[in-house]
């Protein structure tokens, strides 16, 4: 039995990808403006194909219902987390996702949206929206009314190696020139506030959601100074830890052997290469160990992403 599967990404063209995930990562990717590498995903709307071993050609959802065994047993009807490789060639709309109650009750029982940022690259001078100014539902409706856009959205540097938690309720946009790796929580629900009033091909503009967004967003939530990471000694940085995913970051210089209690683990190979295991990885490789892996042995020289429930 394979302890850890490799996952074949799904591609998302998007208006404001772009060609990076081709030129930076070395996919296979589609024609046009890609903007999203789903990377670790068992969601409907983009579910990844076990590449090798045993279950080769079946799905990731199709493990979680069929071989719940696989992954220690784990509770829940759909498998948790989601991990995605952003583009941005050009902004992202302004946008806010349900927390979990509101998009059971408004979306068909769709898990809400927590997600996170690990900034890969970004471009000098470069910005990240994260958070806004409107205290009430009433100020934030007049500023967009008014299209008081630059007032109402808080907006700060970014930088490779940056991390930002964005909540559910917390108004946010990733700009173009950045590239991130999100780990979130298995759900597709997005409520767009601002698009810039772009067109798509068809001339056509993407729908907006003003109002569920109106009654989503956290209007006393707090504004981060910027995203920096404190340095850590040693090579396991904690990124973020809640009740729905930990993420830490691991620099592996020789090798690291790191012991996992989870009943599956999440691994995203970010710069350099080695080996996981044994098995040859490099930048760009998604693994999920499962609940027979009980150690991540990293050998080489890289920066890893690793996420668990
Ligand atoms: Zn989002």
């Amino acid at each position: 039995m394979d302890s850890i599967i490799t996952l074949e990404p799904v591609f998302k063209n998007m208006l404001w990808g772009g060609r990076k995930l081709e030129t930076e990562f070395g996919y296979d990717i589609p024609e046009g403006q890609v903007g999203e590498c789903w990377a670790i995903s068992a969601h409907p709307n983009g579910d990844c194909t076990i590449a090798s071993g045993a279950y080769a050609g079946h799905t990731l959802s199709w493990l979680w219902a069929e071989h719940r065994e696989l992954f220690g047993n784990a509770e829940g009807d759909r498998f948790p987390l989601l991990i995605k490789i952003i583009d941005a060639a050009d902004d992202l709309s302004i946008q806010v996702h349900p927390d979990d109650a509101y998009a059971a009750e408004h979306e068909d029982g769709s898990l809400g949206k927590k997600e996170c940022w690990y900034v890969l690259s970004a471009e000098p001078g470069g910005t990240i929206i994260v958070g806004q100014r409107a205290r009430s539902r009433e100020e934030f409706a007049q500023m967009v009314e008014a299209g008081r856009w630059d007032e109402l959205v808080y907006e700060i540097p970014v930088h490779a190696g940056d991390f930002f938690q964005i909540d559910a309720g917390t108004v946010h946009a990733i700009k173009g020139g950045t590239v991130i790796l999100e780990t979130q929580q298995s759900s597709d629900i997005t409520y767009r506030v601002y698009d810039f009033d772009r067109k798509q091909a068809d001339g056509s503009l993407r729908e907006l959601h003003l109002d569920k967004a109106l009654d989503v967003i956290n209007y006393g939530a707090e504004l981060p100074a910027s995203g920096e990471v404190a340095a850590s000694e040693g090579p396991l940085t904690t990124l973020e830890q809640n009740e729905c995913y930990t993420v830490v970051r691991a620099t592996v210089a020789g090798e690291l052997a790191v012991p996992v209690s989870y009943p599956f683990t999440c691994v995203s190979v970010i710069e350099g290469e080695g080996t996981l295991c044994g098995e040859p990885v490099r930048k760009g490789s998604n693994l999920l160990a499962l609940a027979a892996c009980r150690e991540l042995v990293f050998a080489g020289d890289m920066q890893v992403i690793i996420s668990h429930p």
